[in-house]
């Protein structure tokens, strides 16, 4: 496909729900290397993938996202697509293709999983398989220079109708190399307030077999070091950068897994104590929790911990699961966690394919045992390409309807199960009560006991909603602040609708 050179590639960015970090790299990378950037965020008020809320959706304001789409006049859009969000993403795609008619790129999770599924769809030009730093430079270089770009690793594209498939681009192991993800586009719709979000480090050891991990690892083989960390000055370097920018309280580490390199944490934790010392969140793996390591995480500030438990059955953790510990094991790290005085999140996954009413109690009666600080509980959702997926067709979880709502990104692990599991009402009350019966008072119980066994969901879904400042005290209340910005943000577009189109810096420097 040969393009028409331009001078200055412009490219528009899409994404909706929440701050991105992956996608504030790509835009970063782009932004360094000359090319003018913009977002439009949709914040999805209506369904912002936790809850859903339709009557709201007058709020996102597509007509005015559209309105700077145009102003801005880019000469590529780039739409980033977790399953879920592939709804939305694929509405705004055509609206953006009818609107601007310029060359769309889709990446992200969805992509990655069904890229020849999201390239057939007739608004979408290519699709980026792997990381996207590299892959999306090269193709705004190459539309930028009018070059042939059905060649890029890491793209797909389409040409008279055709799906060209590239093989995987390499990953680019030295992460120090990629520049600091952008924050101020997403700071400008409101979305962080108290809470800065960064990445030491990508990939993870494991394999559950409801993430995308396990095919991420077996997509990437041969194309570099899968899990790969920052060096400590690096990540440091950057939440100086941030802190000096905005006034955040608290930062979280969103490594998919941030406590697997024991000897990288306790080194980034004396660093961290010394020059950053805010109160900090990360994600832990129930096998890598160690006393040494936790009491250095302690002693660096860390104030909650994210740990999966996922299921209090043990056959459904080691044979559906691929995640092969004793409660014993998962007893013990939540323990060393709370004894060193960090608190303490945990997760669970109810509805998974199998799964009998028994083992969905066990888990219940697991997290209770914890006691964690607070809870997250999930309605099992078969991820593309995922294990846990074909596990699910296998067994007669799903079938063809359900694939193909699969492959739509309908519904989410927040809201209801698409499997034809026959206790399906069971596992999605159970998973809006666990967070608030982990934490409610013994005399309570009952009632909320009676609650599920009833199947009472949208009284459960009621509950979990109000109660959200006391069952998540920390990200829950974050989530109300930055839900209550954006909407602040959305909002007064609307009093100022003719703003002239968004100049960064650097487009600033580029015409000067
Ligand atoms: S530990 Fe977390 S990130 Fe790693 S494979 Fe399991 S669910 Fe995925």
């Amino acid at each position: 496909m040969l393009c028409k050179r331009v001078r200055t590639m412009r490219v528009l960015f899409y994404y909706r729900g929440i701050e991105n970090l992956g996608v504030g790299y790509l835009m970063s990378m782009l932004k360094t290397h000359g090319h003018e950037i913009d977002l439009i965020f949709d914040p999805g008020f209506d369904d912002n993938l936790f809850l859903k809320a339709p009557a709201l959706k007058w709020m996102n304001r597509h007509e005015a996202l559209l309105e700077r789409a145009k102003a801005f006049n880019p000469d590529l859009v780039a739409i980033g697509a977790l399953t879920n969000l592939w709804p939305f993403a694929e509405q705004m795609a055509t609206k953006l293709k009818q609107t601007l008619g310029v060359p769309i790129v889709v990446g992200g999770h969805h992509a990655q999983a069904l890229p020849d599924y999201v390239l057939s769809h007739p608004s979408v030009d290519y699709v980026c398989i792997g990381e996207g730093e590299i892959a999306l430079l090269e193709l705004a270089n190459k539309l930028q220079a009018g070059e042939d770009t059905t060649d890029i690793p890491g793209i797909w594209a389409k040409a008279d109708g055709l799906a060209i498939r590239n093989p995987m681009g390499q990953l680019e192991n030295d992460l120090d190399k990629l520049p600091f993800p952008e924050k101020q586009l997403w700071y400008e719709y409101g979305c962080f307030h108290d809470n800065l979000e960064v990445f030491t480090g990508r990939g993870c050891p494991f394999k559950c077999t409801f993430c995308n991990i396990h095919y991420q690892r077996e997509i990437f083989k041969g194309s570099g070091n899968f899990l790969r960390k920052r060096s400590i000055a690096n990540v440091i370097e950057e939440l100086k950068v941030n802190l000096s920018k905005y006034d955040a309280k608290t930062v979280s580490v969103h490594d998919d897994n941030f406590t697997t390199n024991a000897k990288w944490v306790e080194e980034f934790c004396e660093a961290y104590r010394k020059e950053i010392n805010l109160p900090w969140y990360c994600f832990g793996y129930p096998t890598t929790i160690k006393p040494r390591l936790v009491n250095a995480m302690k002693s660096a500030n860390c104030m909650t911990v994210f740990m999966g438990v996922d299921s209090g059955s043990p056959e459904i953790r080691k044979d559906l699961m691929e995640r092969p510990m004793s409660d014993d094991l998962i007893y013990n790290a939540a323990k060393t966690i709370q004894d060193a005085g960090i608190g303490l999140q945990v997760s669970c996954i109810y509805g998974i394919p199998g799964e009998t009413p028994e083992q969905m109690w066990q888990t219940l009666e697991m997290v209770e045992r914890i006691q964690p600080t607070q809870s997250s509980a999930y309605i099992f959702y078969p991820f593309p390409k995922t294990k846990l997926y074909s596990k699910s067709v296998e067994m007669g979880y799903l079938d063809q309807a359900g694939e193909e709502m699969v492959h739509k990104g309908v519904s989410g692990y927040h809201h209801e199960s698409i499997l034809k599991h026959p206790h399906k009402e069971l596992a999605e009350t159970l998973a809006k009560t666990t967070p608030i019966y982990v934490r409610a008072p013994d005399s309570l119980k009952p009632v909320l006991k009676w609650m599920i066994n009833n199947h009472y969901k949208r009284l459960a879904l009621a509950l979990y909603v109000a109660l959200i400042p006391i069952t998540f005290p920390y990200l829950g209340l974050e989530g109300i602040k930055v839900t209550l910005k954006m909407a602040w943000k959305s909002l007064s577009s609307w009093f100022s609708p003719n703003e002239p189109p968004r100049v960064t810096e650097d487009s600033e420097r580029l015409a000067a």
